[in-house]
């Protein structure tokens, strides 16, 4: 927890060095095997920042600061001016790019200690880190299946303890699905509340950089770090941001609930509605919700982060950065070279998917009526949060898949995102946290909240967290007096 170990800091139980050792040992025991990692600093140069941030602290200087000296993963989608930002794709193989992204500028500021970056699906278009160009990240609490994607590297990172937390990104649920199957939690904020300059872009009109922990608080605290208005993202809203990590966690009395567990294994159907039974225990009021227009939800969805992400993508040519063909008699053949050598076969089929949706004679067919669709689902979620304050569902409908289980049915894994896209379609914050486990694996339930309502998903799960805080103490009381 980022409070305790800030409080550790500054009582100077533990220093920065110490705590940087630790997370450095764990990744030279643990990512030989799991790969969460793509790149990590130079150790001298993350020693220096631990040296230099210990003085601060000692100096007082950096008391506001609960990040201050806490290390922390980065996506590697997101830009660092001096690590690469390969988006696990050959096409950005040796890109480092010319700037940092506003969120690493912000946990720079705050004197976080970026370790490195992590393992992702190409371009974050895939739900199972193995898409990656460069190797499949493997679930720290399976080694045979996967941690969920495309945030897959990010989870594993917090889930081995290398960091205590990580920055992913979530544009169809990249954060929440990957918490899911590693046990942790993440919040997907209101789209606009964090800025998006230096997010290497898929589906503009979704994409949200999030946090990823074991907890809600420190979510919180990382949300307050990075998000903010920016100049340099047109579409991250101005304005201040409520304090999360100030908020009210007293409880749920007030709450109004709607749960939908259709369509998930009834294993995770039943423990979705155990979470649903403490809500009502502590007084939320708990009522059936159907989502209208489920159906069409991955659909839509799907349409719409395919054209928009084969729009973002034309940009690799080969010609300002990324990879160049050597094999070319005309700019035509380089271009088209570049992309064919560099880019992995998910990503040509959404490129094929995107494009066959945009073009003329089917543009109105599939890509308007998808955001026709979009559009009354957002309706529909409106009014429902008129009612209802939070909305309770699976994250996921199965637990986390063995690694090579997926790619080869692409419509079956696009299925699997039934429950996370309707929070990007929306542009509502979701969060995932645990809800317990099936033969040992976790399962991840899920609370969505409306535009802003962050706060509420915050006090709804520390209730959660502070039963399950409170259950396991006494299951190990009993242990303890069995033996
Ligand atoms: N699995 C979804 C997709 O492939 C979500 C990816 C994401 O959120 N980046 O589009």
């Amino acid at each position: 927890m980022i409070s305790e170990l800030h409080r550790r800091i500054t009582d100077h139980e533990i220093s920065v060095r110490e705590l940087l050792e630790q997370s450095l040992k764990q990744i030279n025991e643990r990512d030989g095997d799991i790969h969460a990692f793509l790149s990590v600093y130079d150790t001298d140069a993350l020693y220096k920042r631990a040296d230099r941030l210990q003085q601060l602290i000692d100096d007082g200087a950096c008391e506001q600061s609960l990040l201050a000296g806490i290390p922390i993963a980065i996506k590697d989608n997101i830009c660092t001016s001096d690590l690469p930002t390969t988006c696990g794709s050959d096409m950005l193989k040796d890109y480092t790019p010319p700037y940092d992204a506003t969120v690493v500028e912000c946990l720079r500021d705050a004197g976080a200690i970026i370790i490195g970056k992590t393992n992702m699906d190409e371009f974050a278009f895939g739900s199972t880190t193995e898409t990656s160009a460069f190797f499949p990240t493997k679930n720290p609490l399976d080694t045979s299946r996967v941690p969920g994607g495309s945030s897959g590297g990010s989870a594993a990172a917090v889930a081995s303890g290398m960091v205590n937390i990580a920055l992913g990104s979530d544009t169809g649920g990249s954060i929440r699905q990957p918490a899911a199957y590693c046990g942790l939690t993440s919040l997907k904020p209101t789209y606009g509340m964090v800025s998006r300059y230096g997010l290497v872009a898929y589906a503009s009109s979704m994409d949200q950089i999030a946090p990823i922990a074991g907890c809600i608080s420190d979510c919180a605290i990382l949300l307050d770090t990075i998000g903010g208005a920016d100049p340099k993202d047109p579409t991250c809203l101005p304005g201040e941001r409520k304090r999360l990590s100030n908020t009210d966690t007293t409880g749920v009395e007030s709450m109004t609930v709607g749960v939908y567990t259709d369509g998930a294994d009834d294993r995770i159907a039943a423990l979705v509605r155990e979470v649903a039974d403490i809500f009502r225990e502590h007084g939320a009021s708990v009522e059936e919700f159907v989502p209208e227009h489920i159906k069409y939800m991955v659909p839509a969805y799907y349409v719409i982060a395919c054209a928009e992400g084969s729009s973002n993508l034309e940009r690799y040519d080969g010609v300002r950065y990324g990879h160049r063909s050597q094999d070319y008699t005309s700019v035509q053949e380089m271009i088209q070279n570049s992309r064919n050598e560099a880019f992995g076969d998910e990503l040509k089929r959404r490129i094929l998917l995107g494009t066959y949706v945009l073009s003329s004679g089917f543009y109105d067919e599939y890509y308007l009526q998808a955001l026709k669709v979009r559009r009354l689902i957002q309706q529909s979620y409106d009014k429902a949060f008129e009612h209802f304050d939070l909305i309770l569902i699976p994250t996921t409908a199965s637990i986390a898949p063995k690694l090579g289980e997926s790619l080869s049915d692409p419509i079956k894994m696009y299925q699997g995102d039934i429950y996370t896209v309707a929070a990007n379609l929306t542009g509502c914050p979701a969060a995932a946290f645990p809800c317990g486990h099936i033969s040992s694996l976790p399962v991840g339930a899920q609370l969505m909240a409306a535009r802003f309502g962050e706060d509420k998903l915050i006090r709804a799960i520390s209730v959660l967290e502070r039963v399950t805080i409170h259950n396991n103490k006494q299951e190990q009381n009993q242990n303890e007096r069995r033996l």
